[in-house]
């Protein structure tokens, strides 16, 4: 049984296997938690992502990707770097890229045989991703990918205030009475 859990917090404070940073195609670091979690990682982090194969000019990873380079100076060992989608109302594809960021960043931790993985709420900062729909797709397709995947132990969502988090509380109390 994998234990999913909300905290209030800094992710890039977290020790734990791997943490996602909510990225840009680029992977070159921009500003939210992405900005926070470079900072704390240092240059190393940028060289890292800046080696990732490009798949169009400064394109490392499709909307609804996942790439994963080592944690520099971060407590955590990996990062797992997912481009969540620009919200634009709802009608582009939008929920399935965020399910996909969720997914894959699951299925790359658990094919590596890490165990705790630790998401910031991927496009609710600057993509404007409604936060009550947010949550509901991320917990749900948490608690989805889990399920095929035993070594993953442990998930935690951290939200960087208590809005956030008591989106997270409700859907989490949802998914388990059912
Ligand atoms: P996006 O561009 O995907 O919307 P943002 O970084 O703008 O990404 O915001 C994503 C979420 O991360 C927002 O809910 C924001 O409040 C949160 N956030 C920002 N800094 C941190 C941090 N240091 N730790 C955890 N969450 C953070």
């Amino acid at each position: 049984m994998t234990s999913i859990e909300t905290v209030v917090g800094d992710i890039t404070a977290i020790s734990c296997d791997a943490i996602v940073n909510a990225a840009n195609q680029t992977l070159l670091g921009g500003g939210g938690v992405d900005g926070a979690i470079h900072r704390v990682a240092g240059p190393a982090l940028r060289e890292a992502c800046r080696q990732l194969p490009e798949l169009e000019p400064n394109v490392r990873c499709p909307v609804g990707g996942c790439r994963i380079t080592p944690a520099f100076g971060l407590p955590a060992r990996h990062v797992l770097h997912c481009v969540g989608p620009i919200y634009r109302g709802g009608k582009h594809d939008e929920y399935q890229q965020l399910v996909s960021c969720y997914e894959r960043a699951i299925w790359i931790a658990a094919s590596l045989g890490l165990s705790h993985v630790t998401f910031p709420a991927i496009s609710c900062g600057a993509y404007r991703f409604p936060i009550d729909k947010a949550a509901k797709i991320s917990v749900r397709a948490v608690h989805k990918a889990v399920l095929s995947e035993p070594g993953i132990r442990r998930v935690t969502l951290v939200a960087f205030d208590d809005i956030m988090h008591r989106m997270w509380v409700k859907e989490l109390q949802e998914v388990r009475a059912e």
